[in-house]
């Protein structure tokens, strides 16, 4: 039996085409443009297929409530054509096999957590640091989405002494994401992260509002496992910097376990959010 995978990101569609095992055996990317253009190239991928299922991690934010009228439909996004755009409905309408749809961040954590660097906890939090800040968590194998889905990386974090930047997101300005993506170390230093390795005042900063996120994630939701992923991230300082950052603030009140497996890195080599799609599928 083959199962389809759909990571739908704001610059790129990954589809894929996979087992329950997790491996991949066909994937095409394709960038996001318009709706309707890019679904027909999404179609033509998959249609060499007999698909039993697909699965969906969608850029959001998108309805996740089962019992909403608009559930699968990609709400407020910057990205003004996908705007209340049935994605869910369209690709039922496709492809008439049993369609799953969840946000890419819980698509990419439920990849980790089954096949990658989760696969021997409980629970895990897949959180990535790239253009946007977003979160994901699944615990015994399910993805959490509340009443709409979380959106964990809008949340508040104190400012770090030396830092005088306002912030760049456009709803609240100095949230973590508003703080700490890569936009905002663009913005906040004048250059791009991957310029800035050697500059070791640009990572304390951005440790300080990752670890404030992480402190906050863990007394709110206690998983076994934080796995950080994104674009910033490849930055490898930063692991240890969070993890001392982390350790402080929690200051031993609850027991994490060993702080290198509780924070760690992804192990699926940016492919976790297309397994994850294709396990929605093939889980359901
Ligand atoms: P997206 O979030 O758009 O899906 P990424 O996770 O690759 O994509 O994140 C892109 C962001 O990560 C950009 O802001 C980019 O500047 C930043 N980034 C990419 N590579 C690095 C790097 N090596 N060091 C620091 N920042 C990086
Ligand atoms: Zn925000």
């Amino acid at each position: 039996m083959v199962f389809g995978g759909i990571e739908a990101g704001g610059t790129k569609i990954v589809c894929a085409v996979g087992n329950r095992s997790g491996e991949i055996t066909s994937k095409k990317v394709i960038p996001t443009s318009a709706p309707e253009e890019t679904l027909m190239e999404v179609k033509a991928f998959f249609s060499h297929f007999d698909l039993e299922a697909l699965g969906v991690g969608s850029f959001g934010p998108v309805d996740l409530n089962k019992e909403s009228d608009t559930y699968g439909t990609i709400l407020n996004t910057p990205k003004t054509d996908w705007k209340n755009f049935d994605l869910l409905g369209r690709l039922k309408g496709d492809y008439q096999i049993p369609v799953y749809i969840d946000t890419d961040v819980n698509a990419a954590c439920l990849g980790e957590y089954r096949y990658g660097a989760g696969k021997c906890v409980n629970s895990c939090l897949y959180i990535t640091v790239g253009t946007g800040i977003g979160a994901g968590l699944v615990q015994d194998g399910y993805t959490f989405q509340g009443k709409i889905h979380p959106e964990m990386g809008h949340v508040m974090v104190p400012r770090h002494s030396d830092d005088s930047f306002a912030g760049c997101c456009p709803y609240h300005g100095n949230c973590l994401e508003g703080m700490a993506s890569g936009p905002a170390i663009e913005k906040r230093h004048g250059n791009k992260g991957y310029l800035l390795s050697h500059d070791a005042a640009v990572w304390e900063i951005e440790a300080h509002y990752l670890a404030h996120a992480i402190v906050n994630y863990t007394l709110i939701l206690s998983p076994e496992r934080i796995i950080l992923g994104g674009g910033v991230m490849k930055q490898e300082i930063l692991y240890s910097l969070v993890r001392e950052k982390v350790s402080k603030l929690l200051n031993s009140y609850v027991d994490v376990g060993n702080l290198n497996d509780f924070i760690s890195a992804p192990a699926l080599d940016d492919e976790q959010g297309v397994k994850g799609a294709i396990t929605l599928a093939a889980d359901r």
